[in-house]
């Protein structure tokens, strides 16, 4: 039997049981590499580094994108919530096949592409409140490092040279198809043939792209070239995150090839790479997977310009990050419902102060519940579960003007929303004036006692979407 390390997960819980002593709980996440829900066992302790792959930046960002963005938010709030140190750093590919393509269509410089699209990649991203990366490396800055990379794989004799670049020899790499959960073999049955015959493997890739006329290059000891997609990323990653940093991430497609790429360069280098793999779901329309190759995405701005952006945060919330998600009208028009529902809570609420020194705790056992929920792989749709059972009983309790019983439970609900990301409105609703005048109506035909009509005006403004509450203090009107 393998020694156990001290501080490991099991030894804790056992200590635990052994003195009867509460331990943190720790978050348990689906790591792609395992293939199963294990716990996050960090580097340091209290201390999470985390890379997720941005965007290449050749065209608007799709909602895909907004997922993908919106998945690793929640869990770095929810880590930094929980008391965990987060440096999360995202790329930006500034340099691609891709974005040189569009340049070459439109007649552009291929850096005035990369420009013009990381800007709106920004204005999606901020939309949808996803707190920017402590660092954003652009590949361009870094084609020194990449070289350098390369030329260490070469010297290992793990990469060679042929007349269109260098590549990485990929059955010198132990273990590699560990990400793709396949063997070498199928891997390599499976892969498109190369054109030129020089690769000596199907599933060899490029790590060094020599240049072809009038594109952007860089000066390598292979000749001027730029560097292939999966460099980029390993040599970012271990240049800010350092050898054996906690968590890689992106959707679900970059498994294979990037990140199985990006492995294998580490490993084949001997470097410690990403402890924790993790991976989102598609955005699925119509039951078709969202991905710009396939044309047919919808765009993140288009979406966060027409509707309420904290709308598709609580979509996403409400599906297992792991899942495919459907994003339609009425799925969106849905989550805008449910995100007016939690405004008018948090008017309803805002009375009730519960800042630190006000004296009003979350309830524990509330807050014990949620942690209970995430820590089980994120599971942000039993969250919001939880979130509006709460948001009614509150409701309930304050029908009945039970205040006291009502407080304990509404700081819980801030504390969860604020581990979400989910900012809720407590401005106070501007109601139009028919519904008040309807208001006005219906409280002169109570006095009047004609109550059939006092019905039929409350059905009226019902029906337009706001709610009366009759208490002793009089009427307030809410959306409903
Ligand atoms: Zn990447």
């Amino acid at each position: 039997m393998s020694p156990r390390v001290a501080g490991s997960g099991n030894n804790q819980v056992r200590l635990a049981q052994l003195v009867g002593i509460t331990v943190a709980r720790v978050i348990h996440l689906f790591d792609t590499a395992k293939g199963a829900v294990v716990p996050l066992e960090t580097r340091e302790p209290q201390k999470v580094s985390m890379y997720v792959c941005g965007p290449t930046v050749d065209g608007a960002p799709h909602i895909g994108h907004g997922r993908m963005t919106l998945v690793f938010d929640v869990l770095r709030r929810y880590l930094e919530w929980s008391g965990y140190e987060v440096h999360h750093v995202s790329n930006v590919t500034d340099i691609d096949d891709k974005i040189i393509n569009r340049a070459e269509r439109e007649g552009r410089e291929p850096a005035d592409v990369a420009r013009e699209f990381e800007a709106l990649w920004w204005e999606g991203i901020d939309a949808i409140g996803v707190a920017r990366p402590h660092d954003d490396p652009h590949a361009t800055a870094w084609v020194g490092q990449m070289v350098e990379m390369i030329g260490a794989l070469v010297e290992r004799g793990v990469a060679y040279e042929i007349s269109d670049g260098v590549y990485l020899e990929v059955s010198k790499v132990d273990g590699y198809g560990l990400l793709a959960r396949q063997s070498l073999d199928s891997l390599q049955a499976g892969a498109r043939v190369d054109a030129n015959g020089e690769k000596r493997s199907p599933v060899d890739f490029v790590l060094w792209k020599k240049s072809k006329p009038g594109e952007p290059t860089w000066p390598s000891p292979w000749g001027d070239g730029r560097p292939g997609w999966h460099t980029e990323c390993v040599v970012m990653s271990l240049g800010l995150l350092g050898d054996g940093f906690d968590i890689h991430g992106g959707g679900i497609d970059l498994t294979f090839p990037h990140h199985e790429n990006e492995r294998a360069q580490a490993v084949a280098l001997g470097r410690p790479f990403a402890r924790h793999w993790m991976h989102n779901g598609f955005v699925e329309v119509d039951g078709e997977k969202m991905s710009k190759s396939l044309g047919n995405f919808a765009n993140l701005i288009d979406l966060v310009r027409s509707t309420d952006p904290r709308s598709y945060r609580l979509l996403v919330l409400q599906s297992h990050y792991r899942s495919p998600m459907e994003v339609t009208k009425d799925t969106i028009a849905q989550a805008r419902q449910a995100i007016h529902r939690l405004d008018a809570f948090a008017r309803r609420t805002a009375d009730i102060d519960s800042s630190p020194g006000s004296g009003i705790e979350p309830d524990p056992a509330l807050i014990s519940k949620f942690r209970e929920v995430m820590d089980g792989d994120l599971n942000t749709a039993g969250a919001m579960t939880l979130v509006f059972q709460l948001v009614r009983t509150v409701n309930q309790s304050l029908d009945i003007d039970d205040l006291a019983g009502a407080e304990p439970a509404v700081a819980a609900v801030r504390s969860m929303c604020q581990a979400l990301g989910l900012e809720l409105n407590d401005e106070p609703e501007v109601v139009p004036d028919d519904i008040i005048a309807m208001a006005e109506e219906r409280e002169a035909a109570r006095a009047a006692r004609d109550f059939g009509r006092a019905d039929s005006l409350r059905d009226a403004i019902t029906g337009a979407g706001w709610i009366l509450d009759d208490s002793a203090g009089g009427t307030t009107i809410r959306r409903a």
